[in-house]
């Protein structure tokens, strides 16, 4: 897609203005509805577009991603714009500047239309978390787009952006891809700079791309990837232009299918459509294994341990002085506070949803002395461990298949009273996140339920840095679509 438009950009046939006019028509059209965007740049994305139409008139060369119009999730800070994080904390604060991504974004010359909803400091899988408003599933409005990273994925699923970035710390890129039927994809920590980015848990969190096909993804991850001085866990690349990586060919290629994985409790229509993909990727000259991780069963309670920690110790800094809300400004909201204490208090207990102070608890607990050694040391040694079981899965495989959600799309509600359940959502996702691989979502079927066909996704994970070979291997599966 994102070729396409850049070839019309180039003979002239569309300008870039132009283009993104039509974006802020469907926006207009559709947002009212669906409730993908938290604020809307028309403006600024006039005006970055104008630009690269008078750069194409002085006929320089442009770039791929040059007037492309995308989207942003509303955890990473733009110079003046409202940076939210969904939360009701956040409601007053302008970003004073870009975050790394964003300045490699505008560097490329994308247009950038908006920031997009999310569960509050990307603590959720639904978007339900939001303080300001839901967020629909295109395909059935009756249910989630799936989260945190919600907005984002609607944004790009619905045509209201032709690419979006998101931010996964435990699936939060991913699992909406799937709900969504697009692409997405977790880099590899430390490939994509976390600098600007609001912190949920720091040694988890990255920042990818959604796209509608594997090829946009690659482009808009080439653009925002790379060595960050602000975020001294980036690392040097080479530059890599990956969407120039994409042969189709996998003939080869070793996927390892993780039984843990594909135990009894998969929903059995997820796992039919599983099945015929693994066919496919043999079809295409890709040789499978069964393989073991045999400490997946216990990544979900490492995840709520080590991230709820780090969720803790990041929020701390929210306390109405700093940042936050300030109560003055809020006397008729806020009860008047006296002491510090009072109105740390005060704008903490208004300020976040339940949500993200049942993680701050958590957290707060697991670090605390008495506890800490316990929970949260003996979780970094379980991290470890998984760790291990990739490293040694990559001795025999290249990649690692799997779903990327247990289940389809569900209705509004269906787990907002059960937070286990809600959790349940990330089984396949986080893995790869305490791990620190690769991982990508892309759509492989759908399941029919009341007449609407809903989207799901095959997650593919990756050796370290390795994000060709996923890239790779989720567009030759996407061509022989
Ligand atoms: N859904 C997961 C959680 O609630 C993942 C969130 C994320 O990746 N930001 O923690």
């Amino acid at each position: 897609m994102i070729r396409e438009l850049h070839e019309k950009l180039k003979k002239g046939e569309v300008t870039a203005v132009a283009l993104t006019e039509e974006y802020l028509r469907v926006i207009e059209e559709k947002d009212g509805e669906l409730g993908a965007y938290l604020t809307v740049l028309g403006d600024d994305a006039r005006r970055a577009a104008a630009l690269v139409d008078e750069k194409i008139a002085r006929g320089e060369e442009i770039d791929l991603l040059e007037g492309i119009p995308g989207a942003i999730k509303d955890n990473m800070c733009m110079t003046g714009t409202r940076t939210t994080a969904a939360s009701k904390i956040l409601d007053n604060y302008i970003a004073p500047y870009d975050a790394s991504v964003i300045r490699k974004l505008k560097e490329s010359g994308a247009v950038i239309l908006g920031k997009t909803n999310m569960d509050e400091f990307a603590m959720g899988s639904s978007t339900e978390s939001s303080a300001y408003r839901q967020t629909k599933n295109p395909i059935d409005p009756t249910r989630v787009p799936g989260g945190s990273s919600g907005g984002s994925a609607v944004a790009v699923a619905a045509g209201e952006a032709v690419f979006a970035l998101g931010s996964d710390t435990g699936g939060s890129i991913r699992q909406p891809a799937s709900f969504c039927g697009v692409v997405g994809l977790k880099p590899t920590y430390g490939r994509v700079s976390r600098s600007g980015l609001l912190a949920m848990a720091s040694s988890l969190d990255q920042i990818g791309p959604f796209a509608r096909t594997v090829e946009d993804a690659a482009i808009v991850f080439s653009r925002i990837s790379g060595y960050d001085p602000k975020d001294v866990t980036t690392a040097e690349s080479d530059g890599k232009r990956f969407e120039d990586c994409l042969t189709g060919d996998i003939r080869g290629l070793k996927i390892g299918l993780p039984k843990e994985y594909f135990s009894e409790s998969l929903d059995p229509r997820v796992r039919a459509i599983a099945q015929e993909a693994i066919r496919r990727f043999e079809s295409l000259g890709a040789e499978t294994v069964e393989i073991s991780l045999p400490h997946a069963r216990y990544a979900l309670p490492t995840y709520y341990i080590i991230m709820p920690s780090e969720v803790s110790s990041n929020l701390a800094r929210f306390d109405g002085i700093r940042y936050g809300l300030h109560i003055d400004d809020r006397v008729e909201r806020i009860p008047g506070s006296g002491t510090l204490l009072e109105t740390y208090l005060d704008s903490r207990a208004y300020g976040f949803g339940e949500e993200v102070k049942r993680r701050i608890m958590l957290g707060t607990y697991a670090l605390s002395a008495g506890y800490y050694d316990a929970y949260y040391k003996k979780a970094q040694a379980v991290r470890e461990l998984i760790r291990k079981d990739f490293a040694d899965a990559w001795k025999s495989v290249d990649v690692i298949f799997s779903p990327t959600a247990p289940e389809p799309a569900f209705k509004f509600g269906a787990k907002t009273d059960d937070p286990l359940k809600m959790y349940l959502s990330d089984i396949y996702t986080v893995m790869a996140n305490l791990a620190g691989v690769p991982a990508i979502s892309f759509p492989m079927g759908t399941v029919e339920e009341e007449g609407k066909p809903l989207p799901v996704g095959g997650q593919l994970m990756g050796k370290w840095f390795d994000e060709e070979t996923i890239l790779r291997a989720a567009d030759a599966y996407e061509r022989r679509a």
